[in-house]
Protein backbone atom coordinates (compact mmCIF):
# COMPACT_ATOMS: atom_id res chain seq x y z
CA UNK A 1 0.00 0.00 0.00
CA UNK A 2 2.76 2.39 1.25
CA UNK A 3 4.94 2.17 -2.16
CA UNK A 4 1.80 2.50 -4.37
CA UNK A 5 1.15 5.67 -2.85
CA UNK A 6 4.63 6.89 -3.03
CA UNK A 7 5.02 5.63 -6.63
CA UNK A 8 1.69 7.99 -7.42
CA UNK A 9 3.12 10.75 -5.11
CA UNK A 10 5.46 10.97 -7.40
CA UNK A 11 4.04 10.68 -10.35
CA UNK A 12 1.62 13.32 -9.65
CA UNK A 13 4.06 15.65 -7.45
CA UNK A 14 1.41 16.15 -4.69
CA UNK A 15 3.56 18.70 -2.41
CA UNK A 16 4.19 20.63 -6.08
CA UNK A 17 -0.11 20.55 -6.27
CA UNK A 18 -0.70 21.52 -2.84
CA UNK A 19 1.30 24.57 -3.41
CA UNK A 20 -1.18 25.57 -6.02
CA UNK A 21 -4.31 25.87 -3.02
CA UNK A 22 -2.99 28.71 -0.52
CA UNK A 23 -5.73 28.04 1.30
CA UNK A 24 -4.59 24.64 2.33
CA UNK A 25 -1.35 26.38 4.15
CA UNK A 26 -2.89 27.40 7.17
CA UNK A 27 -3.69 26.82 10.85
CA UNK A 28 -6.92 26.18 12.24
CA UNK A 29 -7.22 25.90 16.06
CA UNK A 30 -3.20 25.75 16.17
CA UNK A 31 -2.90 22.99 14.27
CA UNK A 32 -1.61 22.44 10.36
CA UNK A 33 -5.63 22.65 8.51
CA UNK A 34 -6.75 19.03 7.10
CA UNK A 35 -9.09 19.62 4.62
CA UNK A 36 -11.71 16.49 3.87
CA UNK A 37 -14.75 18.29 2.70
CA UNK A 38 -13.78 17.87 -0.85
CA UNK A 39 -17.24 16.07 -1.60
CA UNK A 40 -19.35 19.95 -0.18
CA UNK A 41 -16.72 22.09 -1.78
CA UNK A 42 -13.20 21.10 -3.26
CA UNK A 43 -10.60 24.27 -2.84
CA UNK A 44 -9.25 26.07 -5.40
CA UNK A 45 -6.15 26.77 -7.24
CA UNK A 46 -4.23 29.63 -7.67
CA UNK A 47 -5.43 29.57 -11.42
CA UNK A 48 -8.51 29.69 -11.11
CA UNK A 49 -8.11 32.87 -8.88
CA UNK A 50 -6.12 34.37 -10.92
CA UNK A 51 -8.18 34.17 -13.39
CA UNK A 52 -11.12 35.87 -11.44
CA UNK A 53 -8.49 38.24 -10.27
CA UNK A 54 -7.56 39.29 -14.09
CA UNK A 55 -11.25 38.92 -15.02
CA UNK A 56 -12.19 41.82 -13.02
CA UNK A 57 -8.92 43.74 -13.05
CA UNK A 58 -8.57 43.74 -16.89
CA UNK A 59 -11.47 42.45 -19.07
CA UNK A 60 -14.98 43.41 -16.39
CA UNK A 61 -17.43 43.89 -19.12
CA UNK A 62 -20.80 42.76 -19.79
CA UNK A 63 -21.01 40.06 -22.59
CA UNK A 64 -22.69 39.22 -26.07
CA UNK A 65 -24.20 43.11 -26.99
CA UNK A 66 -20.75 44.77 -26.34
CA UNK A 67 -18.70 45.89 -29.75
CA UNK A 68 -16.27 47.36 -27.18
CA UNK A 69 -12.70 45.96 -26.78
CA UNK A 70 -13.84 44.63 -22.95
CA UNK A 71 -16.97 43.53 -24.30
CA UNK A 72 -14.96 41.48 -26.79
CA UNK A 73 -12.40 40.36 -24.55
CA UNK A 74 -14.66 38.99 -22.09
CA UNK A 75 -17.31 37.50 -24.75
CA UNK A 76 -14.66 35.21 -26.29
CA UNK A 77 -13.18 33.90 -22.74
CA UNK A 78 -16.81 33.22 -21.79
CA UNK A 79 -17.54 31.02 -25.21
CA UNK A 80 -14.43 29.56 -24.62
CA UNK A 81 -15.40 28.05 -21.65
CA UNK A 82 -18.45 26.61 -23.33
CA UNK A 83 -15.99 25.25 -25.55
CA UNK A 84 -13.93 23.24 -22.95
CA UNK A 85 -16.87 21.91 -21.26
CA UNK A 86 -18.19 20.50 -24.34
CA UNK A 87 -14.71 18.35 -24.69
CA UNK A 88 -14.34 18.05 -21.02
CA UNK A 89 -17.72 16.08 -20.93
CA UNK A 90 -17.94 15.15 -24.54
CA UNK A 91 -20.83 16.31 -25.87
CA UNK A 92 -21.37 16.37 -29.72
CA UNK A 93 -21.74 20.34 -30.12
CA UNK A 94 -21.25 23.48 -28.05
CA UNK A 95 -24.89 24.35 -28.40
CA UNK A 96 -25.71 21.76 -25.88
CA UNK A 97 -24.25 23.17 -23.03
CA UNK A 98 -25.89 25.45 -20.63
CA UNK A 99 -23.98 27.56 -18.00
CA UNK A 100 -26.28 27.53 -14.69
CA UNK A 101 -25.27 28.56 -11.18
CA UNK A 102 -25.18 24.66 -10.19
CA UNK A 103 -26.20 20.97 -10.21
CA UNK A 104 -29.58 22.08 -8.28
CA UNK A 105 -30.12 25.07 -11.10
CA UNK A 106 -29.68 22.46 -13.81
CA UNK A 107 -32.00 20.13 -12.51
CA UNK A 108 -34.93 22.63 -11.44
CA UNK A 109 -34.13 23.95 -15.11
CA UNK A 110 -35.04 20.88 -16.56
CA UNK A 111 -37.78 19.48 -14.43
CA UNK A 112 -39.63 23.06 -15.11
CA UNK A 113 -39.30 22.94 -18.57
CA UNK A 114 -38.84 19.14 -19.98
CA UNK A 115 -40.85 18.51 -17.01
CA UNK A 116 -43.69 20.88 -17.32
CA UNK A 117 -44.04 20.29 -21.01
CA UNK A 118 -43.73 16.65 -21.14
CA UNK A 119 -45.24 14.86 -17.91
CA UNK A 120 -48.77 14.24 -17.61
CA UNK A 121 -51.21 12.46 -15.04
CA UNK A 122 -49.97 8.70 -14.47
CA UNK A 123 -46.29 9.30 -15.89
CA UNK A 124 -43.83 7.79 -13.92
CA UNK A 125 -40.39 9.20 -12.81
CA UNK A 126 -37.45 7.29 -11.49
CA UNK A 127 -35.28 7.98 -8.69
CA UNK A 128 -32.60 6.07 -7.17
CA UNK A 129 -33.10 5.54 -2.85
CA UNK A 130 -30.02 7.14 -2.72
CA UNK A 131 -30.90 10.91 -4.37
CA UNK A 132 -29.51 14.44 -3.41
CA UNK A 133 -32.22 16.35 -2.21
CA UNK A 134 -31.46 18.29 -5.03
CA UNK A 135 -32.79 15.61 -7.31
CA UNK A 136 -35.54 14.37 -5.61
CA UNK A 137 -38.19 17.76 -4.16
CA UNK A 138 -37.78 19.59 -7.97
CA UNK A 139 -39.18 16.00 -9.00
CA UNK A 140 -41.36 15.80 -6.42
CA UNK A 141 -42.61 19.38 -7.13
CA UNK A 142 -43.75 19.13 -10.74
CA UNK A 143 -44.56 15.50 -10.17
CA UNK A 144 -47.32 16.51 -7.66
CA UNK A 145 -48.43 20.07 -10.00
CA UNK A 146 -48.73 17.03 -12.88
CA UNK A 147 -50.12 14.15 -11.00
CA UNK A 148 -47.19 12.38 -12.26
CA UNK A 149 -45.69 9.56 -10.13
CA UNK A 150 -42.54 8.60 -8.61
CA UNK A 151 -40.98 5.48 -7.87
CA UNK A 152 -37.71 4.97 -5.88
CA UNK A 153 -35.12 1.71 -7.44
CA UNK A 154 -33.69 0.44 -4.10
CA UNK A 155 -30.43 -0.25 -3.20
CA UNK A 156 -28.58 -3.11 -1.12
CA UNK A 157 -26.83 -2.45 2.17
CA UNK A 158 -23.31 -1.78 0.35
CA UNK A 159 -25.19 1.17 -1.13
CA UNK A 160 -25.47 -0.36 -4.47
CA UNK A 161 -28.24 0.06 -6.84
CA UNK A 162 -30.20 -3.67 -7.59
CA UNK A 163 -30.20 -3.24 -11.48
CA UNK A 164 -33.05 -6.04 -11.80
CA UNK A 165 -35.14 -4.38 -9.75
CA UNK A 166 -34.52 -0.81 -11.62
CA UNK A 167 -35.36 -3.68 -14.89
CA UNK A 168 -38.44 -4.52 -13.33
CA UNK A 169 -39.46 -0.99 -12.17
CA UNK A 170 -39.25 0.65 -15.89
CA UNK A 171 -42.34 0.39 -18.29
CA UNK A 172 -44.17 2.33 -21.05
CA UNK A 173 -45.08 5.26 -18.39
CA UNK A 174 -41.89 5.56 -17.60
CA UNK A 175 -40.87 9.04 -19.04
CA UNK A 176 -38.15 10.29 -17.10
CA UNK A 177 -35.00 8.66 -14.90
CA UNK A 178 -32.96 10.53 -12.90
CA UNK A 179 -29.64 9.44 -11.03
CA UNK A 180 -26.59 10.52 -9.82
CA UNK A 181 -23.55 9.32 -11.32
CA UNK A 182 -21.64 9.11 -7.77
CA UNK A 183 -23.20 9.49 -4.34
CA UNK A 184 -22.23 11.86 -2.08
CA UNK A 185 -22.84 10.17 0.69
CA UNK A 186 -21.82 6.61 -0.07
CA UNK A 187 -19.23 7.01 -2.69
CA UNK A 188 -20.63 4.58 -5.01
CA UNK A 189 -20.45 5.29 -8.55
CA UNK A 190 -23.65 3.89 -10.21
CA UNK A 191 -23.62 2.15 -14.04
CA UNK A 192 -24.62 5.04 -16.29
CA UNK A 193 -24.04 3.39 -19.58
CA UNK A 194 -26.33 0.85 -18.58
CA UNK A 195 -29.05 2.88 -16.80
CA UNK A 196 -29.00 4.51 -19.88
CA UNK A 197 -29.61 1.52 -22.40
CA UNK A 198 -31.78 0.24 -20.17
CA UNK A 199 -34.33 3.33 -19.98
CA UNK A 200 -34.02 4.45 -23.69
CA UNK A 201 -35.42 0.83 -24.32
CA UNK A 202 -38.49 1.93 -22.78
CA UNK A 203 -38.47 5.41 -24.33
CA UNK A 204 -37.44 7.15 -20.67
CA UNK A 205 -35.50 10.16 -20.88
CA UNK A 206 -32.55 9.87 -18.53
CA UNK A 207 -30.63 12.57 -15.82
CA UNK A 208 -27.68 12.41 -14.82
CA UNK A 209 -26.40 14.02 -11.53
CA UNK A 210 -22.92 14.72 -11.99
CA UNK A 211 -21.88 16.63 -8.97
CA UNK A 212 -19.49 14.40 -7.43
CA UNK A 213 -18.20 12.46 -10.64
CA UNK A 214 -17.13 15.60 -12.68
CA UNK A 215 -13.93 15.62 -10.89
CA UNK A 216 -13.15 12.20 -10.51
CA UNK A 217 -14.22 10.25 -13.14
CA UNK A 218 -14.49 10.52 -17.14
CA UNK A 219 -17.26 11.99 -18.15
CA UNK A 220 -18.69 10.81 -21.84
CA UNK A 221 -22.54 12.19 -22.10
CA UNK A 222 -22.15 11.43 -25.73
CA UNK A 223 -20.95 8.21 -25.49
CA UNK A 224 -23.63 7.43 -22.97
CA UNK A 225 -26.29 8.80 -25.29
CA UNK A 226 -27.10 10.71 -21.53
CA UNK A 227 -30.51 12.75 -22.05
CA UNK A 228 -29.13 15.71 -19.36
CA UNK A 229 -26.28 15.70 -17.53
CA UNK A 230 -25.53 18.32 -14.61
CA UNK A 231 -22.64 19.54 -12.21
CA UNK A 232 -21.23 22.19 -10.11
CA UNK A 233 -18.44 24.44 -10.59
CA UNK A 234 -17.40 24.16 -6.98
CA UNK A 235 -17.13 20.75 -6.97
CA UNK A 236 -14.23 20.31 -9.59
CA UNK A 237 -11.80 23.11 -8.47
CA UNK A 238 -13.54 25.99 -9.94
CA UNK A 239 -15.79 28.69 -8.33
CA UNK A 240 -18.73 28.79 -6.91
CA UNK A 241 -22.17 30.27 -8.55
CA UNK A 242 -21.64 28.37 -12.01
CA UNK A 243 -22.56 24.95 -13.00
CA UNK A 244 -23.55 23.72 -16.24
CA UNK A 245 -26.18 21.71 -17.61
CA UNK A 246 -25.94 19.59 -20.92
CA UNK A 247 -28.85 18.32 -22.78
CA UNK A 248 -29.13 16.43 -26.12
CA UNK A 249 -29.75 19.47 -28.65
CA UNK A 250 -32.85 18.13 -30.06
CA UNK A 251 -34.26 18.05 -26.39
CA UNK A 252 -33.17 21.14 -25.87
CA UNK A 253 -34.48 22.55 -29.11
CA UNK A 254 -37.53 20.98 -28.04
CA UNK A 255 -37.95 22.68 -24.85
CA UNK A 256 -39.52 26.11 -23.75
CA UNK A 257 -36.98 28.26 -21.80
CA UNK A 258 -36.63 28.70 -17.84
CA UNK A 259 -36.89 32.23 -17.24
CA UNK A 260 -37.67 35.42 -19.61
CA UNK A 261 -35.38 38.50 -19.60
CA UNK A 262 -31.86 39.46 -21.36
CA UNK A 263 -30.29 37.42 -23.89
CA UNK A 264 -32.73 34.39 -24.30
CA UNK A 265 -35.03 36.62 -26.44
CA UNK A 266 -34.92 37.09 -30.42
CA UNK A 267 -37.30 39.52 -30.68
CA UNK A 268 -39.76 41.20 -28.01
CA UNK A 269 -42.90 43.32 -29.23
CA UNK A 270 -45.56 45.14 -26.22
CA UNK A 271 -47.77 41.44 -27.25
CA UNK A 272 -45.11 38.82 -27.08
CA UNK A 273 -41.97 37.51 -27.44
CA UNK A 274 -40.04 34.47 -29.76
CA UNK A 275 -37.10 33.22 -28.10
CA UNK A 276 -33.05 33.15 -29.27
CA UNK A 277 -31.33 30.03 -30.57
CA UNK A 278 -29.22 27.50 -28.00
CA UNK A 279 -27.71 27.76 -25.69
CA UNK A 280 -28.97 31.61 -25.32
CA UNK A 281 -32.26 30.20 -25.06
CA UNK A 282 -31.53 29.39 -21.26
CA UNK A 283 -29.61 31.88 -20.21
CA UNK A 284 -31.77 34.59 -19.90
CA UNK A 285 -29.76 37.94 -17.86
CA UNK A 286 -26.39 39.22 -17.19
CA UNK A 287 -24.67 35.52 -16.66
CA UNK A 288 -21.77 34.68 -13.76
CA UNK A 289 -19.55 35.91 -16.56
CA UNK A 290 -16.06 36.03 -14.29
CA UNK A 291 -17.07 32.71 -12.37
CA UNK A 292 -17.39 30.93 -16.03
CA UNK A 293 -14.61 32.27 -17.44
CA UNK A 294 -12.27 30.93 -14.39
CA UNK A 295 -14.62 27.60 -14.45
CA UNK A 296 -12.13 27.04 -17.43
CA UNK A 297 -8.92 27.54 -15.36
CA UNK A 298 -10.35 24.47 -12.93
CA UNK A 299 -10.92 22.02 -15.84
CA UNK A 300 -7.37 22.64 -17.73
CA UNK A 301 -5.63 22.08 -13.81
CA UNK A 302 -7.56 18.50 -14.00
CA UNK A 303 -6.85 17.89 -17.83
CA UNK A 304 -3.12 19.01 -16.88
CA UNK A 305 -3.26 16.00 -13.86
CA UNK A 306 -5.27 13.48 -16.33
CA UNK A 307 -8.21 12.29 -14.71
CA UNK A 308 -6.65 8.57 -14.87
CA UNK A 309 -4.00 9.84 -12.68
CA UNK A 310 -6.55 11.62 -10.04
CA UNK A 311 -8.54 8.69 -10.02
CA UNK A 312 -6.11 6.22 -9.02
CA UNK A 313 -4.23 8.60 -6.63
CA UNK A 314 -7.66 9.39 -5.03
CA UNK A 315 -8.79 5.73 -4.81
CA UNK A 316 -5.52 4.81 -3.48
CA UNK A 317 -6.24 7.43 -0.70
CA UNK A 318 -9.18 5.88 -0.08
CA UNK A 319 -8.15 2.49 0.57
CA UNK A 320 -5.66 3.96 3.08
CA UNK A 321 -7.86 5.08 5.12
CA UNK A 322 -9.84 1.91 4.95
CA UNK A 323 -7.31 0.31 6.41
CA UNK A 324 -6.42 2.93 8.93
CA UNK A 325 -10.40 3.37 10.12
CA UNK A 326 -11.80 -0.04 9.88
CA UNK A 327 -9.72 -1.13 13.41
CA UNK A 328 -11.29 1.34 15.05
CA UNK A 329 -13.38 0.65 17.98
CA UNK A 330 -16.91 0.26 17.11
CA UNK A 331 -16.71 2.57 13.36
CA UNK A 332 -19.14 1.03 11.15
CA UNK A 333 -18.70 2.26 7.24
CA UNK A 334 -21.62 3.20 5.50
CA UNK A 335 -20.93 3.06 1.98
CA UNK A 336 -19.24 -0.32 0.70
CA UNK A 337 -19.80 -0.52 -2.61
CA UNK A 338 -17.22 -2.11 -5.28
CA UNK A 339 -17.29 0.78 -7.14
CA UNK A 340 -16.85 4.01 -5.63
CA UNK A 341 -15.32 7.67 -6.02
CA UNK A 342 -13.22 8.36 -2.74
CA UNK A 343 -15.60 9.54 -0.37
CA UNK A 344 -16.03 7.62 2.94
CA UNK A 345 -18.68 7.46 5.38
CA UNK A 346 -19.04 5.93 8.75
CA UNK A 347 -21.21 5.90 11.92
CA UNK A 348 -19.89 5.30 15.89
CA UNK A 349 -23.12 3.31 17.54
CA UNK A 350 -21.72 5.53 20.56
CA UNK A 351 -20.99 8.90 19.55
CA UNK A 352 -23.21 11.47 17.61
CA UNK A 353 -21.56 12.50 14.24
CA UNK A 354 -22.10 16.32 15.03
CA UNK A 355 -19.78 15.54 18.53
CA UNK A 356 -17.53 13.89 16.52
CA UNK A 357 -17.12 16.68 13.60
CA UNK A 358 -16.99 19.19 16.16
CA UNK A 359 -13.83 17.27 17.98
CA UNK A 360 -12.37 17.04 15.11
CA UNK A 361 -11.94 20.40 13.94
CA UNK A 362 -10.29 21.45 17.53
CA UNK A 363 -7.74 19.26 15.78
CA UNK A 364 -7.93 21.04 12.92
CA UNK A 365 -9.41 18.24 10.65
CA UNK A 366 -12.99 19.28 8.57
CA UNK A 367 -15.06 16.27 7.63
CA UNK A 368 -18.84 16.47 7.17
CA UNK A 369 -21.44 15.35 9.56
CA UNK A 370 -25.10 14.73 9.29
CA UNK A 371 -27.12 13.80 6.53
CA UNK A 372 -25.48 15.75 3.35
CA UNK A 373 -28.91 16.32 2.12
CA UNK A 374 -30.21 12.26 1.64
CA UNK A 375 -32.76 12.03 4.01
CA UNK A 376 -34.63 9.80 2.43
CA UNK A 377 -31.01 7.62 1.93
CA UNK A 378 -30.27 8.12 5.82
CA UNK A 379 -33.70 6.67 6.34
CA UNK A 380 -33.34 3.58 4.34
CA UNK A 381 -30.04 2.95 6.43
CA UNK A 382 -31.82 3.16 9.35
CA UNK A 383 -29.34 6.26 10.81
CA UNK A 384 -30.05 9.70 11.11
CA UNK A 385 -26.51 10.81 9.63
CA UNK A 386 -22.66 10.19 8.97
CA UNK A 387 -19.42 11.75 9.90
CA UNK A 388 -17.62 11.64 6.05
CA UNK A 389 -14.68 12.30 4.88
CA UNK A 390 -13.76 12.89 1.13
CA UNK A 391 -10.73 12.99 -0.45
CA UNK A 392 -9.77 15.29 -3.20
CA UNK A 393 -5.97 15.14 -5.53
CA UNK A 394 -4.17 17.34 -3.03
CA UNK A 395 -4.80 15.28 -0.13
CA UNK A 396 -2.05 13.47 1.38
CA UNK A 397 -1.81 9.90 3.52
CA UNK A 398 -0.41 11.94 6.61
CA UNK A 399 -3.77 13.80 7.14
CA UNK A 400 -5.28 10.34 6.87
CA UNK A 401 -3.36 9.53 9.60
CA UNK A 402 -4.02 12.35 11.63
CA UNK A 403 -7.72 11.80 11.11
CA UNK A 404 -7.11 8.28 12.62
CA UNK A 405 -5.64 10.28 15.41
CA UNK A 406 -8.29 12.91 15.78
CA UNK A 407 -10.78 10.06 15.77
CA UNK A 408 -9.38 7.50 18.36
CA UNK A 409 -8.95 10.93 20.53
CA UNK A 410 -12.77 11.70 20.07
CA UNK A 411 -13.29 7.76 21.47
CA UNK A 412 -11.17 8.20 24.35
CA UNK A 413 -13.19 11.19 25.33
CA UNK A 414 -16.46 9.47 24.45
CA UNK A 415 -15.26 6.21 26.18
N1 LIG B 1 -26.15 16.36 -6.21
C1 LIG B 1 -25.15 15.85 -5.50
C2 LIG B 1 -24.83 14.40 -5.61
C3 LIG B 1 -24.41 16.67 -4.66
O1 LIG B 1 -23.41 16.15 -3.94
C4 LIG B 1 -24.72 18.04 -4.59
C5 LIG B 1 -23.97 18.97 -3.65
N2 LIG B 1 -23.77 18.46 -2.39
C6 LIG B 1 -25.76 18.53 -5.37
C7 LIG B 1 -26.46 17.65 -6.17
C8 LIG B 1 -26.15 19.98 -5.36
O2 LIG B 1 -25.11 20.73 -5.87
P1 LIG B 1 -25.15 22.33 -5.77
O3 LIG B 1 -25.43 22.64 -4.33
O4 LIG B 1 -23.78 22.75 -6.19
O5 LIG B 1 -26.22 22.81 -6.68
Amino acid sequence: MGTTIQTLEHNLDIAEIRRQFPVLNQQVNDKPLVYLDNAATTQKPLAVIDALKNYYQKDNANIHRGIHTLAERATADFEKTRDAVKTFIGAEYREEIIFTKGTTEGINLVAQTWGRANLKEGDEILLSAMEHHSNMVPWQMIAHEKKALIKIIPINDAGELLMDEYEQLLNSRTKLVAVVHASNALGTINPIKQIVQLAHRHGAVVLIDGAQSTSHLDIAVSDWSADFFVFSGHKVYGPTGVGVLYGKRALLEAMPPYQGGGEMIGEVRYDGFTWNELPYKFEAGTPNIADVIALKAALDFIDVLGKQNIRSYENSLLQYAYSKLEHLEGLRFIGTAKEKVSIQSFVFNDIHHQDLGIILDKEGIAIRTGHHCTQPLMGRLAITGTSRASFAVYNTIEEIDRLEAGLKKAIKLFR
